[in-house]
């Protein structure tokens, strides 16, 4: 075995949420075929195997039983495309927000908006990660895979994926089942600034290079998120509610404010901030965790807590939106173990 296998692994600081954590067994394979070992030995052990990413989406257990895997294969590359395309490769462990500041520095567009969304490349498809108007399975090629019963490659075309909003084909038929190698993006030199969400267009002008369109995306975050750093946090801890336009329309009825977005499915998208806002929840703490006092889709950990209590008190503000406005929050963070 070429990898090595860390027993009682600490991963405390292996998630943005700093919720303490031990890993019964750790492996940072650094090739596939190194990743494919380490899965066959999980196998013939009788191991349950868990991939971990950057930690910045996960809900982390005092004790992760098994094989906590961490694809560390760190290469990307550019292919010359085809007129005016251009195909980036990244591997599974490159820093997302690295790769998206060097593509805008060589002048290419399409991830420029996505910039400072921690985590890495592997754990990219699995929600789609989205911000500023542009969602990754825009600029998705193909996502290549391994997987975890037989080893075996495969690779799947973006419509093949089903991209949603926070979703993808990785967190239902395929959950738990392949992990991530590869990514190919597809971008291009042609200038293509997406400057209509929020205050983007401010900031810089239609002219501006893609660089300064991702640091001003950077700047906007900084404003606006807390830095897992300082304070523990997994980004939105729920995701934007997509309701029935029959819903939305009783509920601007009856509160004229609501922020709506209708969707090309008929559905309407409702600001789960808004609504957690709304309830007073804004800057609330109870115990260990609390609501960010300025984006309450965020909640933030104070150091101390677990991941128990994080539930219990998400589950709290689930209800508390549930009975005022009628609408179920759900869960962005994903529970490992
Ligand atoms: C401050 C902050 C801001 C954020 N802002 C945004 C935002 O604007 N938009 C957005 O969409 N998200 C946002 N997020 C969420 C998060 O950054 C993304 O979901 C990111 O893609 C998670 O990457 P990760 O490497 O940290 O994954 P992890 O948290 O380590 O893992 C997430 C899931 O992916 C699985 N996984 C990890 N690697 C692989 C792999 N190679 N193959 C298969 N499965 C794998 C894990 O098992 C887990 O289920 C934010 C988070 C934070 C902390």
């Amino acid at each position: 075995m070429s990898v090595e296998i860390h027993a009682g692994h600490d991963l405390s600081g292996a998630n943005t949420l700093g919720l303490p954590c031990v890993a019964e067994r750790f492996a940072a394979p650094r090739r596939v075929d190194e990743l494919r070992e380490v899965l066959a030995l999980a196998g013939h052990r009788g191991w349950r195997s868990t991939l971990l990413g950057g930690g910045s989406n996960l809900i982390l257990p005092e004790h992760l039983p098994g094989l906590v895997i961490q694809p560390s294969m760190d290469r990307w590359w550019i292919e010359a495309g085809v007129g005016d395309t251009v195909r980036v490769h990244a591997e599974a462990g490159v820093d997302w927000h690295g790769l998206v500041m060097a593509l805008a520095g060589r002048g290419l567009w399409g991830t420029e908006n996505l910039a400072l969304i921690p985590g890495r490349c592997g754990a990219a498809p699995i929600q789609n990660i989205g911000a500023y108007g542009v969602e990754l399975g825009e600029v998705i090629e193909s996502v290549h895979l391994l997987h975890l019963d037989d080893g075996r490659e495969s690779v799947l075309g973006a419509d093949e994926c089903d991209f949603g909003y926070r979703d993808s084909i990785f967190k239902r038929e395929l959950a738990d089942r392949v992990a991530i190698t590869r990514l190919v993006l597809r971008l291009t030199p042609t200038p293509r600034p997406r400057l209509g969400y929020g205050d983007l267009a401010n900031r810089v002008g239609e002219a501006a290079p893609p660089l300064a369109v991702a640091e001003a995306v950077c700047a906007v975050r900084r404003e606006k998120l807390p830095d897992p750093a300082v304070l523990g946090n997994a980004g939105s801890f729920f995701k934007n509610p997509l309701v029935a336009p029959e819903q939305a329309e009783r509920l601007m009825d009856e509160h004229p404010m609501l922020p709506h977005f209708f969707q090309p499915d008929g559905r309407v998208k409702l600001a789960a901030g808004w609504l957690i806002d709304q309830c007073g929840l804004k800057g609330r703490r109870e115990g260990h965790f609390g609501v960010h006092d300025r984006q309450a889709l965020v909640l933030v950990h104070f150091g101390g807590g677990s991941a128990e209590e994080l539930l219990a008190f998400a589950e709290r503000i689930i209800e508390r939106v549930q009975a005022r406005f009628g609408v179920t929050l759900e869960r962005e963070p994903r529970l490992a173990g």
